[in-house]
């Protein structure tokens, strides 16, 4: 683009591709190729030095070696999520898993400590809990709820305090969406463990919905999979922050080689040129189906950040943090597993399946799915009861969902 003198949401549509570089084609191609020709050899040493130098973001970028290390296709997807985040460069991965696994590697090394808060997704709990700690990987969760106070004297207690390296959160927290104060947890960090990454699982609100970066936090991790990719049709990561933290995860992406493929990254560049309309509609009908799940006579509880009360102690929090309620609801019938099951099947238009942030419904049992290998008293704890529904709410007719949901939910009694 001749003109970077716009702003972050049109720059998301069209940045990070110039047409002059591909016969002047508006989309950008995709660039199927494992290798890239050096122009002469002296071209080829100077691309290396800068690969693995501290040559500057750009000249990074026009070095092209090696589709693994980068690629034009990568490259294009990083700078559109860097402007959503207002985060200096970015990396896609093949998988959300590939980015939380790698950033942590990249920052957390044998005796060093993670502290987390939780419930944390599924995926990157096995991997702390079981994974991470056969490199020498130590951790360390709060609860939710858990004060400022809290954290600061489960971390002082830590004997090897000044080894907590990353600071994890996830929040809003998946399926019960409790809440995390991101500028407190930067505070603490400032005051007793300065060298602590900061890092935000970002994939609930997506880079629409919540900004990590400008609450504090160091980086932002997410799955692709989910309101990046947008379609249920791609699995894929991504990391944002300033240049100096990604170049970090860039260079442990490299070795571990999950490097985003050319494909996946156009899809994930076409994919974001619609995001904020595709959240935005998402949320609307996330509105308006939590309102009507709230008065259904067969729900027993309905939890959408939407629904806050001004009231609630953590609602100056979900305003600081968040522009939406965002697009994820959880909601538990009278009765047990038998009723919830009787729900899920009865449903004509939504579908039955995990993963979230699609343009379709997507609805789902954490209790038996997504949330199974947890400890049943974990599971308990964090109100992921046997009654408990998840919900992604996609762009839909929202009187058709709301119909929907209608039907399947009598069908219960
Ligand atoms: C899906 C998900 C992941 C894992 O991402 P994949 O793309 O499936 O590897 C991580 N965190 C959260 C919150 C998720 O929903």
């Amino acid at each position: 683009m001749k003109n970077k003198n716009f702003s972050p949401e049109s720059l998301a549509i069209s940045g990070g591709y110039d047409p002059s570089t591909a016969n002047n084609s508006i989309k950008t191609p995709i660039y199927q190729t494992s290798t890239f020709k050096f122009n002469t050899a002296e071209e080829g040493k100077a691309f290396f030095e800068n690969a693995k130098g501290d040559a500057p973001l750009e000249e990074r970028n026009a070095s092209l070696i090696y589709t693994r290390l980068n690629h034009p296709n990568a490259i294009t997807a990083e700078y559109r999520l860097s402007q959503l985040d207002g985060a200096e460069d970015a990396a896609f991965f093949e998988s959300g898993m590939a980015a939380i696994s790698t950033a942590i590697l990249a920052f957390c090394h044998a005796g060093d400590l993670i502290v987390m808060s939780s419930p944390l997704y599924g995926g990157t709990d096995t991997f702390i809990k079981k994974h991470a700690v056969q490199f020498g990987i130590e951790w360390a969760e709060f609860e939710p709820g858990a004060t400022q106070e809290d954290i600061e004297q489960l971390i002082s207690s830590y004997p090897k305090s000044n080894r907590l390296k990353m600071i994890y959160l996830e929040t809003p927290a998946n399926p019960t969406l409790s809440l995390v104060d991101i500028e407190m947890i930067a505070k603490v960090r400032n005051k007793l463990a300065p060298q602590a990454i900061v890092a935000v699982d970002n994939t609930y609100m997506g880079p629409i919905f919540q900004k990590p970066l400008a609450h504090g936090a160091d980086l932002n991790l997410y799955s692709a999979t989910k309101y990046i990719g947008g379609h249920s049709d791609i699995i894929a990561g991504a990391a944002s922050g300033s240049d100096q933290v990604i170049k970090e995860i860039k260079k442990k992406r490299a070795i571990l080689g999950n490097t985003a493929s050319p494909f996946t990254s156009w899809l994930l560049s076409r994919s974001m040129e619609t995001i904020s309309l595709r959240m935005e509609k998402q949320a609307h009908n996330a509105q308006k189906l939590a309102e009507f799940l709230n008065d259904h006579a067969q729900v027993k509880a309905t939890h959408y950040l939407g629904l806050m009360e001004d009231t609630d102690p953590y609602f100056p929090l979900f305003k600081k943090q968040n522009n939406s309620g965002g697009a994820m609801i959880a909601f538990e019938v009278h009765g047990g597993e038998a009723e919830a099951f009787k729900f899920l099947n009865a449903l004509q238009l939504a579908h039955l399946a995990i993963s979230l942030g699609s343009t379709e419904t997507l609805v789902s049992h954490p209790f038996t799915m997504s949330s199974s290998n947890m400890d049943e008293k974990d599971r308990l704890k964090n109100g992921i009861t046997p009654a408990l529904i998840r919900v992604s709410v996609g762009i839909e007719n929202i009187e058709d969902l709301i119909k929907d949901f209608d039907q399947a939910l009598n069908s219960v009694k």
